[in-house]
């Protein structure tokens, strides 16, 4: 099937894609960073300071009230999004590495004891790393990782080997950043289920780009970012099944996450306010509505199919260069092109590209374990997104071959 997005009207809804960079149109791929935004998220953000500004949840004023509204209103399109049970099941943080954090911190208090086992993969990102080594740290728990192939799938065989009745997490990337690699993340959630374990999944990378429907996938807590789905810095999501998140004690304390205060004894808010300590990002929240608003209205079914189209295409025409080795060739891909070419330190590269006006992404993207399996300190990523096109592809290889005249 083709996909049918009329990409020209979608790339006039981003006002960046006009500016400049070095003087040249942007070519902007790296999205697996971070995203642009439409206008429609940077009008609902104005117009939240220009004329909406009160704090949620504490005045009677009509301004506070109203702030409130949609403040909640937010929460509702999450749940709706993400085909969630409740909205109070739906706690705002400030990303995806916030909510990992609260997550390991919170769930670890309730339910890690010493010996116990928490799985993760060798394609995690940093913040599916830290916060877990943190808990195993302070509790005496385990660690253990699933490796990856040559293609950059996990190794489901070895993932069964490791599992057992001492496996209390099971926290894994949902599409990988470095490899774009999605993984079979329903078996893993049956698989884990099965030992008594709970499976956490890094949506950070897919929830732009398909449909997740948490109650048809049965995980039972989900994490992402508001700004790698066109909505704004500072926010992000922690998704839990409610009586996990009844079970878990709060991760942080002060205004609004509490029901009475007295020096002897804090009894706490109920869900999702247990976790909501302080003033939150509310212009963000607000606008966040509308960046899904906007999502839902091209459709992710569309916008994974264009989106295929294209990384099918970049594949294609960036194996015709000399000395391209692509990391991360999965059947199941989402639109991540990482590579490495002989002779050239991705640094230059992505220095050289951006000359050009092309920007992407070169490091070790928060993947250091990875990058080791692979052999390598460091790639150049090109990510795409449904404002991507052909153009921008043909930009990022000819881009890439007056680089390497210059460096070789
Ligand atoms: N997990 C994955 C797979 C990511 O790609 C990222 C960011 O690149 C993160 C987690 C962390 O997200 P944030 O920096 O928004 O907290």
């Amino acid at each position: 099937m083709k996909s049918r997005l009329d990409i020209k009207k979608i790339q006039k809804d981003f006002p960046q894609l006009d500016v400049l960079v070095n003087n040249k149109r942007l070519v902007y791929l790296d999205n697996a960073a971070t995203t642009l935004k439409p206008n429609i998220v940077i009008e609902t953000l104005t117009h939240y300071y220009q004329h909406q500004v009160a704090n949620v949840h504490r005045g009677v004023h009509s301004l506070s009230e109203e702030g409130t509204r949609r403040f909640e209103e937010t929460r509702q399109t999450i749940q709706n999004f993400i085909h969630a049970k409740f909205s109070h099941e739906i706690i705002y943080t400030k990303g995806t590495t916030d909510s990992l954090n609260l997550l390991a911190s919170s769930f670890g208090e309730a339910f890690i004891t010493k010996g116990d086992e928490i799985i993760l993969s060798q394609m995690e990102h940093h913040s599916n790393i830290v916060p877990w080594q943190i808990l195993c740290e302070k509790k005496g728990a385990i660690l253990k990782v699933i490796p990856v192939d040559d293609q950059g799938n996990l190794k489901l065989d070895e993932f069964k080997k490791l599992l057992n009745t001492k496996t209390k997490m099971v926290s894994i990337v949902h599409t990988s950043n470095t490899l774009g690699t999605v993984n079979p993340v329903k078996e893993i959630i049956q698989l884990a289920h099965a030992v008594g374990a709970k499976v956490c999944l890094d949506a950070a990378q897919s929830i732009a780009h398909q449909t997740i429907d948490v109650i048809e996938l049965d995980c039972d807590f989900l994490v992402f970012s508001a700004h790698k789905i066109y909505g704004p810095n500072g926010l992000g999501i922690l998704y839990g099944k409610e009586e996990l998140l009844n079970a878990m004690p709060p991760y942080q304390g002060g205004g609004a996450m509490i029901s009475e205060v007295t020096f002897e004894k804090t009894t706490y808010n109920i869900l999702p306010n247990k976790f909501e300590a302080g003033t939150p990002v509310i212009a963000e929240v607000i606008a966040f509505k509308a960046a899904l608003d906007y999502v839902s209205q091209i459709g992710l079914e569309e916008i994974a199919l264009y989106e295929h189209e294209l990384l099918e295409y970049a594949t294609s025409e960036i194996k015709k260069l000399k000395g391209i080795r692509i990391i991360g060739e999965a059947k199941e891909k989402s639109g991540v092109l990482s590579f490495v070419i002989e002779g050239i330190h991705p640094h230059d590269l992505g220095t050289l590209l951006d000359k050009q006006g092309i920007a992407i992404r070169t490091g070790h993207h928060c993947t250091q374990p990875l990058m080791k399996r692979f052999g390598i300190k460091a790639a150049a990523r090109a990510s795409f997104t449904f404002y991507n096109d052909k153009r921008d592809v043909d930009a990022l290889i000819t881009g890439i071959e007056k680089a390497r005249e210059f460096l070789l």
